[in-house]
């Protein structure tokens, strides 16, 4: 059985004193939960890395993201932190391809697929993300555009290193919308990325291979989401932000 996953990306957003409250917050709310076939992920912005691991070392509960990272592991490249950097803060996962990224900075599946290799080379494991945006969908191209991203940005991976990755299934349409995919949309689309995992690398790989949906993951709407049986927990955005909102999640799943 795969474990469930629930990771908070809390974006450009936040102080550092206010992320450290907001983990406070979601150590004092899963004080009594044992978290059993759960893990939880927050992903704060760089420069609140150190603060956040170390107050959520306090209760052991918590993991902690990072939301991009360079392919080298050091160089002039002014302005980027590496792998290797992330690594060593204590950072376990890092987000790749998130839509922000692919439409505002400009990161296609060919530079994807490159920071997957880096960020696994360094022990960190890489959340991987892909989604179409509305016109695709609207063009009922929404598997072409997703088959696409998954196979150019995962699929020169080995069988061992793929092990590591997860994946997270965001339409665009959905991301900080207010709109969500039904649950139905969001099962087809799983099924077709596990479906893909399944020929590329075969059965015990393809049901090994969490997929996490994001896109308006809230307290109302997760249970359902998360009750798929493709969907293995959430990318959660805007509703991470809120230690209530977040664990409302976290209990509902
Ligand atoms: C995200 O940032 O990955 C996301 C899914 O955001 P939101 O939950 O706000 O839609």
């Amino acid at each position: 059985m795969r474990n469930k996953v629930i990771a908070g990306n809390w974006k450009m957003y936040t102080t550092i004193e206010e992320g450290v409250v907001l983990v406070k917050g979601l150590n004092a709310g899963l004080e009594n939960n044992t978290l059993e076939n759960k893990k939880i992920i927050v992903i704060p912005p760089f420069l609140h890395i150190p603060s956040v691991i170390e107050e959520v070392k306090k209760a052991g509960k918590i993991h902690v993201g990072a939301q991009n990272c360079h392919h080298e592991k050091e160089g002039a490249y002014t302005g980027e932190i590496s792998p290797r950097m992330l690594k060593q803060a204590g950072v376990e996962y890092v987000t790749l391809g998130h839509s922000e990224r692919r439409q505002y900075f400009k990161e296609d599946n060919g530079m994807l697929t490159i920071k997957t290799a880096a960020a696994l080379a360094e022990n960190l494991l890489p959340i991987y993300c892909c989604g179409e945006t509305l016109s695709e969908r609207e063009a009922g191209k929404e598997r072409e555009i997703v088959q696409q991203q998954v196979e150019e940005g995962l699929f020169n991976l080995t069988e061992e290193q793929i092990k590591n990755v997860i994946v997270a299934y965001e339409p665009v349409w959905a991301i900080g919308t207010g709109k969500t995919a039904s649950p139905e949309q969001a099962q087809e689309m799983h099924a077709h990325i596990r479906g893909l995992f399944r020929t590329k690398y075969g059965e015990n790989i393809a049901s090994d291979l969490i997929i996490l949906y994001g896109g308006s993951v809230k307290p109302n709407n997760a249970a359902e989401l998360f009750g798929m049986p493709d969907i293995d927990g959430g990318l959660v955005g805007g509703a991470s932000l809120k230690a209530e909102d977040f664990l409302g999640i976290i209990t509902s799943c």
